[in-house]
């Protein structure tokens, strides 16, 4: 038993996505308010917290932590445990402890928040119409990380210095930059620059800068690509039917639909019916595709979306994005940066060699992707009255969030099929779904998906003993899981995989009833099957 007026000290160790998100200088402010001594630091396995004071404020500390935690975190568990007290005074923020097991949760990448918005568009700022502009509570996260504990060493930003102002907010556990590992300005951060195919300067005269000199670009018809956040895209006006037809021809991709770009929710209103759900889909902070019914009359060109009843807009989710959509004020075509089937370009010198016969200009930057990550893409379903999101591409601003299982696994590698593939990592109750990869049978997919299950390998610290591959000898993803020794296999049929998929989706262990409308997958009794009940 502990006395509330009594000194006591708790251990805290939070888990989940705690890391990168603004979570430790979230602690010192309260450990401050509640005048707490003790510390916090991140280490392999999330955040550690020790806090020493009076028995009923340490309590009203640890009923805080998680409910008033940052926008970006994800507490999902708090352990503690009762030490001695040590008499320390004051509370400090420790530098990264190394060693120990890998399981600290990268975030995602997250849309720019409002007030590093504010700073964007305010002449007086020192971060005015910075394309980088981040803070703890937004901006790049799974794309330029390279390892963990999510420092700034261990991500793409590593080369670049920062000056004594951004060192300072940095370092200020009061500044909403406290370790915001992305963190940049003018004076020492990535920068933007507009080039042609051969890499020579394309700057307009009487343009302030890139951004705008693409955006006049944009207005007089050119095709412009793009470089983003999880790579490059291609860009033209919507509404330009000359653009729009140049760029379907010039990208082989005969009738599948562009996704755009709007400015804003209004802006999306006078393309497509937006109601309740997408609009908070396209305000939220994974910024994803939402396919959404198209006004009669639409001002977009025929090519965008022809004989389709959607169009899939998006609204800005880097600073960048967001003013070249103020300097331009009309849609964008924004699909991604790759030729028909390739992989979307995301490294500098591969996308202008791979788009220089699509795009007339680059607009282009020198902070490093590190894991290649396209748009995610969401519908909203109604049904009985109710209506939920249906994602049907999870990638950017959703990977590498988990999945809390509904059992037990070992240490698990699922390799998954050919098409449209994505991998699944999974250990003890937690899976991690790799991001969209893509059609395997094209050569620099296939080396995306075996970079990308590495990368998750390292990061989240799981060493496979169990691979499970798709019954089809002939899939790539099979040939892979083949290749790797001193694992356990497992064939899983197509479909049944699909029910366990959904199983787990929903939080259920079975058995059910499961039916599985897919294309065809090599059953267990050497057939193709197409549309079965399975029980499982
Ligand atoms: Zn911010
Ligand atoms: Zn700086």
């Amino acid at each position: 038993m502990t006395l509330a007026g009594a000194r006591r000290r708790v251990r805290a160790r939070i888990g989940g996505t705690v890391q990168g998100v603004g979570f430790r200088p979230y602690v010192f402010k309260l450990a401050a308010r509640l005048e707490l001594s003790g510390f916090v630091l991140n280490d392999e396995r999330g955040v550690l917290v020790e806090v020493e004071g009076e028995g009923a404020i340490i309590d009203r500390f640890l009923e805080c932590l998680p409910a008033e935690a940052p926008p970006l975190a994800t507490v999902e568990a708090v352990w503690r445990e009762e030490v001695a007290p040590t008499g320390e005074l004051g509370f400090r923020i420790v530098a990264s402890a190394g060693g120990g097991e890998t399981s600290a949760l990268v975030a995602p990448d997250s849309a720019t928040c409002a007030d590093c918005l504010t700073e964007l568009f305010d002449p007086t700022d020192r971060r005015f119409r910075y394309p980088f502009t981040n803070c703890t509570n937004c901006g790049p996260r799974f794309t330029i990380v390279q390892g963990v504990p999510y420092d700034r060493h261990r991500t793409t930003m590593a080369g670049f210095r920062m000056c004594r102002p951004c060192r300072a907010e940095y370092d200020d556990p009061a500044d909403r930059r406290f370790h915001a590992q992305p963190n940049a300005c003018p004076e020492c951060g990535p920068s933007v620059r507009l080039t042609d195919a051969s890499g020579a300067a394309a700057d307009a005269a009487g343009a302030g800068d890139a951004i705008e000199a693409a955006a006049w670009a944009l207005r007089d018809g050119a095709i412009v690509a793009i470089k983003g956040l999880g790579g490059f895209h291609l860009a033209c006006r919507a509404g330009d039917e000359r653009a729009v037809a140049a760029l379907r021809s010039r990208k082989h991709r005969e009738a599948k639909p562009f996704a755009l770009m709007v400015g804003s929710v209004e802006a999306a209103r006078e393309l497509v019916e937006v109601g309740q759900l997408e609009e908070a889909l396209l305000t939220g902070r994974e910024r994803p595709i939402v396919l959404c019914l198209r006004r009669a009359g639409a001002p977009v060109a025929h090519e965008v979306a022809p004989r389709s009843r959607e169009l899939g807009v998006m609204l800005p989710y880097s600073p960048l994005h967001h003013l070249l959509l103020a300097d331009i004020s009309v849609p964008l075509v924004m699909t991604s940066g790759n030729l028909s089937d390739e992989p979307i370009a995301y490294h500098d010198a591969d996308g202008v060699h791979r788009l220089a016969e699509v795009a007339d200009l680059f607009l282009q930057h020198d902070r490093p992707i590190q894991t290649r990550t396209d748009d995610s893409v969401l519908r909203v379903v109604r049904a009985g009255g109710r209506q939920r999101a249906l994602p049907l591409r999870r990638s950017r601003g959703y990977v590498p969030g988990g999945l809390e299982l509904p059992v037990e696994a070992p240490p698990l590698l699922a390799c998954g099929a050919e098409l449209k593939s994505t991998f699944c990592i999974a250990k003890g109750r937690r899976a991690w779904m790799g991001h969209h990869i893509g059609d395997l049978r094209n050569y620099e997919t296939l080396r995306a998906y075996r970079e990308g299950i590495g990368h998750f390998e390292r990061l989240f610290a799981v060493d496979p003993e169990v691979i499970a591959h798709d019954l089809h000898p002939d899939y790539l993803s099979t040939a892979y899981a083949l290749e790797r020794a001193g694992v356990e296999l497992v064939a899983v049929q197509h479909h049944h995989a699909h029910l366990a998929a959904c199983l787990a989706e929903h939080g259920e262990s079975g058995p059910a009833v499961g039916a599985i409308f897919d294309g065809s997958g090599l059953g267990p009794d050497g057939t193709v099957w197409g549309g079965e009940l399975l029980y499982g």
